[in-house]
């Protein structure tokens, strides 16, 4: 007889689990109020009192960078278009070299590929999978101007001896606080621990708009070359006066007055949602650590994690079971999200794959077909697989789960989903 699901058993949970949908009546409402103005985005491309947006917009930069404690907020259609941004604001150069992790969401290791800068990798730390302290050491050359570390998973990064590192080798920080909003790493917030940092509001982060981000500094100057490069800078800048013509060729990542006006209410659930999905990790990871061979990963002792995802260590020495047949196990006992069911069971293996191997790093082809910017050093780019082997051990050897934490899943669904790891443990033997 077959116990297990994946071996045709019964599956421990066959309802779905309850989706993540912290959009409610006060964003319609807003919505609603924002559509009958009329004026869904308040944007000219030229130098003009409407260069820096509506009043929703203007509106959700004030009450954000408030918030987190920084002097400027310019908001931007997504992430994305925020560290790009980023690297124009700082001046990156072709050829500058700007140290980035291999784990993250791609455009935390590439945005400087778009002014022509070269990213270096650099290894993380075994306990947290953030940037390691020595790992950044080893990579500073006279050429690197700048690094992106990444608030991981919903934890602030080795804040005091990076910035230390920075300071003594005058390299810009650029903080990607994409994963950790109202983290805080020794009471300052996340988003303060850069000179210009990037938060994300897209569909599966803490809160969201759809698609959006904000770039925060307390940096007049990059502020106001950030404004310029979000709104057509080059047609700007005449008007303006300004005079600093390096990087002022600009896009288009305005936010729109309705992704504005649903930040604005979203921001005010925020804590809440946190706080739940913290009470939730801290009954979910008490309850699985119980397991022998799940490990759970270090926090910082003064720093607090908003958990973006829950992540953890497998190991297959005490299973006896490669962690992918497990984890494929367990799956097979367990259900989607309502909303995403699409995706399937949102229990994953590693995170991303380390960035280094994506195809436009192993062909070193990035703009145009000659190997620009790659080409513009003639020292070595390791890109090469092992060159970062604590991130390839945690892609490999981790585990990643997202969902089972936030703030619509009740003890009883977790207990679902413990239930599956305690099974597919008790019947190891049958894989
Ligand atoms: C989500 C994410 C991004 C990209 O955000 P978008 O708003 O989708 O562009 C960048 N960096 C990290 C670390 C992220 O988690």
């Amino acid at each position: 007889m077959s116990r297990l699901a994946i071996h045709g058993g019964s599956k421990v949970r066959t309802k779905l689990f309850p989706g993540y949908n912290p959009i409610g009546d006060e964003e319609i409402s807003s919505v609603i109020d924002t559509m009958k103005t009329g004026k869904l985005s308040n944007f000219i491309g030229g130098w003009h009192k409407c260069h820096y947006g509506g009043d929703k917009v203007l509106e959700f930069e004030n009450a954000w960078s408030e918030m987190i404690g920084t002097k400027y907020g310019v908001s931007v259609n997504s992430a994305t278009s925020g560290l790009i941004a980023a690297m124009g604001a700082i001046g990156i150069e072709p050829g500058d070299e700007v140290i980035v992790t291999p784990y993250s969401m791609c455009i935390s290791a590439t945005a400087p590929l778009f002014y022509g800068g070269i990213p270096v990798f650099a290894d993380l730390d075994p306990n947290t999978w953030s940037l390691s302290p020595e790992g950044i050491k080893k990579k500073i050359t006279k050429k690197t101007k700048a690094i992106i570390i990444v608030d991981i998973f919903g934890q602030t990064y080795h804040y005091d001896e990076i910035r230390q590192i920075a300071c003594e080798n005058n390299l810009i920080v650029i903080e990607d606080a994409s994963q950790a909003p109202l983290a805080e790493y020794k009471g300052k917030k996340a988003g303060t621990l850069g000179d210009i940092a990037i938060f994300s509001f897209n569909y599966h982060k803490h809160i969201h708009c759809g698609e959006g981000g904000i770039v925060v500094t307390d940096s007049e100057e990059y502020a106001d070359r950030l404004q310029l490069i979000r709104n057509h800078a080059e047609a700007v800048v005449d008007g303006k006066g300004t005079e600093n013509p390096v990087n002022m060729l600009g896009y288009n990542m305005r936010m729109g007055e309705i992704e504005a006006s649903i930040l604005l209410e979203q921001m005010k659930k925020m804590k809440g949602l946190i706080e739940e999905r913290i009470d939730n990790v801290k009954y979910f990871s008490h309850r699985i650590s119980e397991l022998p061979f799940i490990e759970l990963y270090k926090e910082h002792s003064d720093s607090k994690h908003v958990y973006y995802k829950m992540v953890m260590k497998y190991d297959q020495s005490i299973t006896g079971i490669h962690r992918n047949i497990f984890l494929d196990a367990v799956r097979a006992e367990l259900t989607p999200f309502e909303l995403r069911e699409d995706e399937g069971v949102n229990l994953s293996a590693g995170y991303l794959k380390p960035l280094y191997l994506l195809p436009i790093f192993q062909n070193k082809i990035a703009i145009g077909g000659k190997g620009f910017p790659f080409n513009t050093t003639k020292g070595h780019l390791n890109y090469d697989k092992g060159c970062c082997p604590v991130v390839e051990d945690a892609f490999y050897n981790s585990l990643v789960c997202h969902e089972f934490i936030h703030s619509s899943m009740s003890k009883n669904d977790m207990d679902d989903v413990i239930r599956a790891f305690e099974k597919v443990w008790e019947y190891r033997r049958d894989l």
